[in-house]
């Protein structure tokens, strides 16, 4: 299919795109996800500018006990940094299961975000790394936390004018286990359930986990009470179990032609037992 005509322009600065973006211009980045519903039909913006060449939003860098991840990286890039497979690995081994590698070189850590698919991958890992997301508009800047920014399937805490311009994940402290498990649709690989699991080494006890679940509902989110649930426990097998089964707890599950809602819950059990038992055993 043949979307309908829009008006293109290759932004060459920040300032210009943001400019022409308050005048209602839509973003365009990696097309990955724009450019087919562009042809289906379902988007039919008349005016886009493309922010994916600028150099403003490509960088990786650590600054400040934080790693700031411009909006403009390719998947493939968050997989491959050496900064981020070192210091903040479950949002590279994350990068690595999204798509294939045609998807992965020119989808963007910033338009995945902005899209807020329910079944994308980043947002396990960006609510189980408490992750922060900096949106910029022609006059304006704020920072928004992960747990706050993901509002329901494809609606964020984006406003009109912003553009989602950087991520900014923690630097992991030594001997933190991570771990991102999912169940992938296998046309597409977009998950059906993913979990990411966090657990700094304590050293016996488990003093903190994060987990995150995305696939299972309109929206990521945080799964609270299998964290605490954790908390103070050895991580023995059954430990792991009884806390996985409260991941769904409460939640109003996704149901479509890859997976009943009932599928999902269970899914969702298992693939964060997967995620924990994964993260534990790295805690060395
Ligand atoms: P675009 O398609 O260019 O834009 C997407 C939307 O975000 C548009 O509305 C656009 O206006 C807006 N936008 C773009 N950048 C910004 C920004 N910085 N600020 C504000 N708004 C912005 N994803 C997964 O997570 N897991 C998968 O397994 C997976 N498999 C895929 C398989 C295929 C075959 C395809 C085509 C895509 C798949 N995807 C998957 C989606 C992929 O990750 C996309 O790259 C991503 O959803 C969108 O990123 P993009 O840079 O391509 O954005």
């Amino acid at each position: 299919m043949i979307p309908e005509n829009f008006e293109y322009t290759a932004a060459a600065t920040l300032d210009q795109a943001l400019g022409l973006i308050a005048q209602g211009a839509k973003p365009l980045a990696g097309g990955m996800s724009l450019i087919p519903m562009m042809k289906l039909r379902l988007a039919t913006p008349d005016r886009l500018v493309d922010i994916g060449r600028l150099g403003e939003l490509n960088y990786i860098r650590e600054q400040g006990g934080a790693i700031h991840v411009g909006a403009g990286v390719t998947h493939f890039e968050v997989e491959s940094s050496p900064l981020l497979r070192g210091k903040c690995p479950l949002l590279a081994e994350t990068a690595a299961y999204i798509g294939d590698v045609q998807v992965r070189n020119m989808g963007t850590i910033g338009g995945s975000v902005a899209h807020a698919d329910p079944s994308a991958d980043y947002p396990a890992a960006l609510q189980a790394l408490e992750a922060r997301i900096v949106l910029k508009g022609a006059r304006s800047q704020r920072t928004v936390a992960a747990a706050d920014f993901f509002e329901d399937a494809f609606v964020t805490a984006l406003e009109p004018g912003e553009i989602v311009a950087e991520v900014i994940v923690p630097v992991e402290a030594d001997g933190t286990g991570v771990s991102y498990q999912k169940m992938l649709q296998p046309a597409s690989g977009f998950a059906i359930v993913g979990v990411a699991a966090r657990v700094p080494r304590s050293g016996g006890r488990i003093a903190m986990v994060r987990i995150g679940v995305t696939g299972l509902a309109n929206r990521s989110y945080r799964a609270i009470a299998a964290e605490k649930a954790l908390e103070g426990k050895a991580g023995s097998a059954s430990e792991i179990q009884n806390a996985a089964a409260l991941v769904p707890e409460g939640v109003d599950a996704n149901s479509d032609l890859h997976a009943s809602a009932e599928y999902r819950r269970h899914l969702a059990v298992v693939y964060a037992a997967r995620a924990l038992a994964a993260a534990l055993a790295r805690t060395a």
